[in-house]
């Protein structure tokens, strides 16, 4: 058996970093990576053989526990009858129409591989459809590593956005405008300085990406309206939220609280895929009909529709609707959350936390942040030594401080358990 720390020396020789995406590195956190072998259920393998109750989930996506019998099935099943195609299957019909039938405020999707691909499509779709260039993203908000999307505030409202990753040209930045989550006043401001020129607004409606932050009900009101008043489509990031906070996603939930709410155009990744590569973006056909091979707005892909993704995709979406699922979630969710933050109060520590279906998070602060720049204000030290304080007693938790967690079908109570007694004694 290899140990974690050789195989990451291994791989660091011949990948960037020893890992596929940056934050695997436990850069944030310090230490060795672990590398996993095997997932069943809640649980994770890593290579010495240490079992981990895994609450990334592959970042979102395992909403089932790993190994789920009827997903496995499914997708041996395809992988039997073809890798892929390169060519239309019915699949991606009866994938389209589940999702469709669960999102109203879409009349068709497409798929693709990624949420980056999705993102990036979506906004494209946008500028075509508007025939603008402009948009607005949210400082915190992730949407995939697109070049127009790496990029931070300039120094006003006037300026340009700023390239956060070498290798993007600042010309390619030009076009975003980068705000403050959860701030009217700037959003107004914006909009009254480039109304007329915005293709689109992208927004996570609840910001996984920076842990844990509610676009709160003003803001999203605010938004709609203004996004309507000027012509800017309105693109709701749900690759993280999507059919993981509920089976109307976060859309659903601001619904509820906004009469008359919807996006124009949304996005899906992580939990519609399963576990293998597929997410996707739709809208009304009035802006559908924008894309190739009906408009002129090119998007393509090899492998998108996959034949295994979808198979694996279907499976998934098929049992997080049965009934009482997202109710039995919701509530394991919550006694975890609710558990911690009994925890940290008998230890005297700053604590506060908040989830939505299966997805939470938990600051190491006495009140909830409301934007970026108030989640970075955590007590990074601190943060680090709970991490690893909880992943040496068996609890993974994400390797950095602004990563939402994950909870899964397939968690007991006893995993809970388990994990309020690891956190008693990291944050002893
Ligand atoms: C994960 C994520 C993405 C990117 O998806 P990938 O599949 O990693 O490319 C985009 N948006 C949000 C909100 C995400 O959480």
């Amino acid at each position: 058996m290899s140990d974690n720390q050789a195989l990451f020396e291994r791989a660091q020789a011949v990948i960037p970093g020893g890992v596929n995406s940056p934050v695997r590195a436990f850069r944030a956190v310090g230490g060795t990576p672990r590398f996993i072998q095997r997932g069943e259920g809640a649980y994770i393998h890593d290579a010495e053989g240490r079992r981990y109750i895994d609450y990334i989930g592959s970042w979102g996506p395992m909403i089932l526990g790993h190994g789920h019998p009827a997903v496995i099935e499914a997708v041996t099943a395809a992988a039997r009858e073809g890798l892929s195609f390169g060519a239309p299957t019915e699949r991606e019909i009866e994938l389209a129409e589940e999702i469709l039938k669960l999102v109203p405020s879409m009349e068709q999707v497409r798929l693709v591989s990624s949420g980056t691909e999705a993102t990036m499509s979506a906004i494209r779709l946008a500028r075509g459809a508007t025939a603008r260039s402009k948009f607005i993203k949210f400082e915190g908000c992730y949407h995939g590593h697109t070049d127009a999307l790496l990029v931070k505030a300039g120094s006003g409202l006037a300026t340009f956005g700023h390239p956060t990753s070498a290798g993007v040209p600042a010309e390619v930045a030009q076009h975003t405008i980068v705000l403050e989550y959860n701030n009217v006043a700037q959003l107004e401001e914006a909009f009254a300085l480039h109304g007329k020129e915005l293709a689109c607004v992208i927004i996570e409606p609840i910001a996984g990406n920076m842990n844990f932050v509610r676009a709160s009900v003003p803001f999203m009101t605010r938004l709609r309206e203004l996004c309507t008043a000027h012509g800017a489509l309105l693109v709701l990031d749900e690759v993280m939220t999507g059919f993981r906070v509920g089976l109307a996603s976060a859309q659903g939930l601001y619904q509820k609280l906004i009469p008359g709410f919807k996006p124009d155009i949304s996005v899906f990744g992580k939990v519609i895929g399963g576990g293998m590569p597929l997410a996707a973006f739709g809208a009304s056909r009035e802006i559908m009909k924008h894309l190739a091979p009906l408009g002129g707005v090119y998007q393509a892909g090899t492998l998108s529709g996959n034949p295994v993704a979808t198979a694996c995709g279907l499976a998934t979406l098929r049992e997080i609707q049965k009934p009482g699922f997202f109710e039995a979630l919701t509530a394991k969710t919550r006694r975890l959350v609710e558990g911690l933050a009994g925890v940290a109060k008998e230890m005297g520590v700053p604590f506060s936390v908040d989830s939505e279906g299966g997805m939470f998070g938990f600051f190491l602060m006495d009140a909830l942040p409301q934007n970026y720049a108030a989640v970075m204000t955590t007590d990074k030290e601190r943060f680090n030594r709970f991490f690893h304080g909880m992943l040496d007693a068996g609890v993974y938790l994400a390797p950095a401080l602004y990563e939402a967690g994950f909870v899964s079908a397939a968690h007991s109570e006893a995993d809970i358990a388990a994990t309020l007694d690891a956190a008693r004694g990291a944050l002893r």
